[in-house]
């Protein structure tokens, strides 16, 4: 009201909607608002002191602007979000009835595609007969037409079996390295889902994108969880026998050279369904045993290129050693070596540190606290003593390397270590009585 006496107003802007008057001063520098009041001269009095009356003194969002943000962005993304789901649920349908759930029942199998940091048959050691039986697969992959010409007709499924960490997930991937191919790889356990029928419907989509993908392999690992003996159980796993039969009907479906391999790891072959083995499916059978004296070496040798290593370490007294020892228990020993060596404060690995991580992954770790009292080790020392020296007084035992009264966390109170000098397939049977003899002689 000062203002308009003043005559001091430049541009006026009423806003009946929002109540409110909007109005510059005369040289329009401020920009000033107030609220309405039940004025009618209002109008007049402005237009006497010379206003301009105006409809944007503000830079406001244009109405055009604000109806779009506000209906048809919304409306935009909902019509966005349900093109997404319904096709998904058509790209389920299609993939069978029983996965009508949003996100469910696909493989989640992961591909690696070819790449040069792949694994290479050179990065598993040992394994000899394994690496060539399985090189006909590699060459087979890299020249399909060779073998199609003979007619010869390549084994659609081969199966690994072997123990645990003895290096079959290693081969299949050396396999796919080698043959420069894509690799899915799946564990058989990923197939056992909650509900009946998703496992089915995820093999089927494991084999549709591999067969989109051909050549490839595809790698079943611990295929005995969905692959064992329907035996008919009450209460049996009707999820699991599903699945298990989509795979067959997959196995069965397909031509022999149509360039997809199937490669499964088992380390419990005679639980495997029968139907499973025979021929047509996984008709070749690879073993890949636990590596002998030779095979530990090159394994130790592999793995020992990652750490550095003192002049002291031999790699042959080491894998003597560890007579019995997987791949993954060997590659898991250097690891322990190399902790080791960490901890007490070196930068490069010694024979003690290997020899202490073989004593750490067979019998675990030191208990450092005295748990046991004088008489209780006097008793423990006694025993190895007399396992040591029976096994010394014999001609036809293995030499004793170490004796021990140093409890460990696998619940050994001590033990007496004897390395053999080489491999050992047979026992006459005076050995073997040198054995029995050893054991009682504690
Ligand atoms: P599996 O599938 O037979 O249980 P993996 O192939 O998963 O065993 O092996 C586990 C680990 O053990 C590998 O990542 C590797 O470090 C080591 N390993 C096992 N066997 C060998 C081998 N023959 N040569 C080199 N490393 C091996």
């Amino acid at each position: 009201m000062d203002m308009t006496a003043e005559e001091n107003i430049g541009q006026v802007e009423i806003n009946q909607s929002d109540n409110e008057i909007i109005f510059t001063d005369k040289d329009e520098t401020a920009i000033y608002k107030t609220g309405m009041v039940d004025d009618p001269d209002l109008t007049q009095r402005l237009y006497d002191s010379g206003a301009r009356f105006s409809g944007q003194i503000i830079e406001q969002t244009s109405p055009l602007l604000t109806f779009l943000l506000t209906w048809l962005l919304p409306i935009a993304i909902f019509i966005g979000i349900g093109q997404y789901m319904s096709r998904k649920l058509m790209n389920r349908a299609s993939g069978g009835a029983d996965s009508m759930i949003f996100g469910m029942g696909k493989s989640n199998a992961k591909v690696y595609v070819k790449s040069s940091e792949g694994i290479r048959f050179s990065d598993v050691a040992g394994e000899d007969e394994a690496k060539e039986n399985l090189s006909e697969i590699v060459d087979y992959l890299h020249n399909p037409a060779k073998y199609r010409e003979i007619g010869e007709s390549m084994p659609k499924g081969i199966l690994l079996v072997g123990p645990p960490g003895t290096g079959k997930t290693m081969l299949a991937k050396a396999v796919a390295g080698e043959s420069n191919v894509p690799f899915f790889s799946m564990s058989g356990s990923e197939f056992v889902e909650m509900f009946v029928g998703m496992g089915a419907s995820k093999v089927r989509d494991l084999f549709k994108q591999a067969k989109e993908k051909a050549p490839c392999i595809v790698f079943i690992d611990e295929i005995d969880a969905i692959g064992q003996k329907r035996d008919g159980r009450v209460g049996g796993n009707d999820e699991r026998e599903q699945t298990l039969n989509q795979l067959l009907t997959e196995m069965d479906g397909f031509e022999s050279n149509n360039g997809v391999i199937i490669l499964a790891a088992t380390n419990r072959l005679e639980s495997l369904d029968p139907a499973l083995t025979r021929p047509g499916r996984f008709d070749r059978r690879v073993p890949v045993e636990l590596p002998d004296l030779k095979g530990r070496e090159e394994i130790l040798k592999v793995h020992a290129k990652k750490v550095k290593l003192d002049e002291s370490v031999d790699f042959s007294a080491i894998a003597r050693m560890a007579s019995g020892a997987s791949g993954a228990e060997l590659a898991n020993i250097v690891n322990e070596a190399a902790l080791r060596a960490v901890r007490e404060n070196r930068s490069y690995v010694t024979q003690a540190d290997l020899e202490e991580s073989i004593e750490v992954v067979i019998a675990g770790y030191q208990k450092k606290n005295a748990i046991l009292t004088d008489q209780e080790k006097k008793v423990v020392a006694y025993h190895e003593i007399g396992h040591a020296l029976v096994a010394a007084k014999q001609s036809n035992s293995a030499p004793v390397q170490k004796i021990t009264i140093v409890p460990r966390t696998s619940g050994a109170l001590g033990y007496t270590m004897q390395v053999e000098e080489g491999n050992h397939y047979l026992m006459s049977q005076e050995e073997l009585e040198n054995k029995i003899a050893t054991l009682t002689g504690g």
